[in-house]
């Protein structure tokens, strides 16, 4: 790294907690699908901040919703009214075909509230004894951070020292419809699940999977609880992964790219049979709704409605895919694609994730490794093709030097 790059890690590492560890570059700004360094090196963008840039970065559209409302107010707590938020909830249940909308902030506060709900709902609705309710999880799961989404995950680095953990949760192995269905019991609420798990490297069910959850669902009264915080909003090739299996959840939980790479938004989504279950006073979110979040959530949504950006990621998909899926045997064991969205395992005796990816970094090209030997492609849904090419190009050439 130059000396103007380590100077600036240094300083941020002399004092932000190390809860990460990023690859050696110091982003100043960004447009598109490219970020500038401040030692003026250009680079593509494949990580997209884990899908939250889906619309690239400075967006012309969103920047001028959030410029907008930056001048007219941006907070008001929901003690008041604002008048972005009715517009915001409006188009996002419209764009889900869902009739009521939770707004909070962050990805893991959709899931605990979510999980919140559904326990609400087993009591209120489903007439669950109090204190009983269970909620059914996947082997393999990523829904976030907080001690309750912590409790129920199988990674050590996300749980170790960090208990006493939340109980209610019973997980079981993702992909497998019949030990779901074994798993459920009359206090059995819902089940969360990622239509494709991303953290665990995008990994993408057996097309008949969801579907069978879902009926499972539906014959237990038990809600099906889709997290798409990361492979919803576009990035599959559909407006939701669960589209893509013709599948609908009770629940949708949103994030990342719905506050459009500007402000943290976040949402359930579902309809007022489950979500009417919350009264005043029950759950809430100082900043859940706000002016801001609702005025560039909704110039998300409408971005969303026109079908372009899904339209985009998959026909770029499918030519990511085909790209990927020659560097099979070639470095690489296995690629697993959705939309614009691809997991590739590095042969683990060539090199590890991270060093594919600082090799990539070299090269111009910023990914993010996962799970040891895989590495997680998401660019913004705005890269041209040339772009992409470029990128994957940039890959097999590390992988041939490796
Ligand atoms: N759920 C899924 C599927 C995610 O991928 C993530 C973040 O990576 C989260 C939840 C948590 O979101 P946040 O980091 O905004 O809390």
């Amino acid at each position: 790294p130059s000396e103007v790059t380590e100077a600036a890690i240094a300083r941020e590492e002399a004092h932000a907690a190390h809860n990460y560890h990023p690859l050696p570059i110091v982003v100043e700004s960004g447009d598109g699908a490219w970020v500038t360094a401040i030692d003026g090196r250009r680079y593509l963008d494949c990580l997209a901040a884990y899908s939250a840039v889906n619309f690239g970065h400075s967006n012309p559209v969103l920047l001028d919703a959030a410029r907008t409302q930056l001048g007219r107010i941006t907070l008001t707590s929901r003690a008041f009214h604002n008048d972005q938020l009715g517009p915001f909830v409006e188009s996002l249940a419209a764009l889900a075909g869902k009739d009521m909308v939770l707004p909070m902030n962050t990805g893991a506060e959709a899931v605990e509230s979510g999980l919140k709900v559904a326990r609400a709902w087993g009591y209120r609705v489903k007439g669950v004894p109090e204190g009983l309710a269970n909620i059914i999880v996947m082997g393999g799961n990523f829904h976030g951070r907080t001690i309750s989404i912590v409790s129920f995950s199988d990674d050590p680095t996300a749980r170790e020292g960090f208990g006493p953990f939340t109980p209610g949760f019973r997980a079981v192995p993702y992909g497998d419809a019949s030990a779901f269905a074994a798993a459920i019991d009359e206090n059995t609420v819902a089940v969360l699940i990622e239509p494709i798990q991303g953290e665990a490297g995008i990994i993408v069910p057996p097309a008949s999977y969801l579907p069978a959850v879902r009926e499972i669902c539906t014959t237990n009264n038990v809600l099906m609880i889709a997290d798409e915080i990361q492979s919803g909003l576009g990035r599959t090739g559909a407006t939701f992964a669960c589209d893509l299996v013709g599948v609908v959840p009770d629940l949708y939980l949103l994030g990342k790219a719905l506050g459009g790479g500007i402000v943290p938004v976040s949402a359930v989504v579902g309809n007022s049979d489950v979500l009417g279950v919350l009264h005043p006073g029950e759950h809430g979110s100082t900043f859940g709704g706000n002016p801001l979040a609702a005025a560039v959530g909704s110039a998300v949504v409408g971005m969303l409605a026109t079908g372009e950006y899904q339209q985009r990621a998959a026909e770029l998909g499918e030519r990511l895919a085909g790209r990927l899926n020659e560097l099979v045997g070639h470095g690489v064991v296995a690629v697993r694609t959705a939309g614009l969205w691809a997991g590739i395992d590095i042969d683990p005796a060539l090199a590890t994730g991270r060093e594919v990816c600082e090799l990539l970094m070299e090269r111009g090209v910023l990914a993010k490794d996962t799970h040891g030997s895989t590495i997680r492609l998401a660019p913004p849904l705005v890269i041209t093709p040339e772009d992409l090419d470029w990128a994957v190009d940039q890959l097999a050439d590390v992988l041939a030097a490796l």
